[in-house]
């Protein structure tokens, strides 16, 4: 199954930010949209990613002035994106390998959604459901 099937489901919409935004609103906007990371954009497009553990980074750092500080400072620039013709599978290991869990997807340079590790498990636990369902139906019927 492939990353789109994701996207269908969870929709488009990527929360985003820019980069001379402080810790402090971006902590907002992660918790006013009770999400984990959120894309940081330029007139280029994609400038980085911040998670909730580049914030808790800074705040251990430098205490409380962490939250003035500019998202530009704590960001990652080097994202990692994925295509929305890539596995699903393929992109549990690229999580799984860079140890984050959310993934901007670009279709053609542009970008069309996030995924995050809890998008991927729900899609899994649905899976695994549906594979024991036809399992079970295999069995009464075989
Ligand atoms: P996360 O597990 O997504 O909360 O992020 C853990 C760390 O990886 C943080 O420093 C994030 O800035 C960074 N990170 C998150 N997503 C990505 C990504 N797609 N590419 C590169 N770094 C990322």
């Amino acid at each position: 199954m492939y990353v789109e099937t994701i996207l269908k489901d969870k929709g488009h919409n990527v929360v985003s930010i820019p980069a001379d935004a402080t810790l402090k609103q971006a902590a907002d906007l992660l918790g006013e949209k009770r999400i984990g990371a959120i894309v940081v954009a330029d007139k280029n497009g994609l400038a980085g990613i911040l998670s909730e553990r580049d914030i808790v980074r800074a705040v251990s750092k430098f205490g409380k002035d962490a939250l003035g500080k500019p998202v530009s400072e704590t960001m990652t620039r080097n994202v990692i994106t994925c295509a929305p013709s890539d596995t699903v599978d393929h992109l549990m290991g690229v999580m799984t390998g860079g140890r984050f869990r959310h993934v901007p997807v670009l279709d053609k340079g542009e970008m069309i959604g996030l995924v995050s590790i809890g998008d991927v498990v729900k899609y899994k636990i649905a899976e695994t459901e549906m594979e024991a369902e036809q399992l079970k139906i295999y069995i009464a019927t075989g």
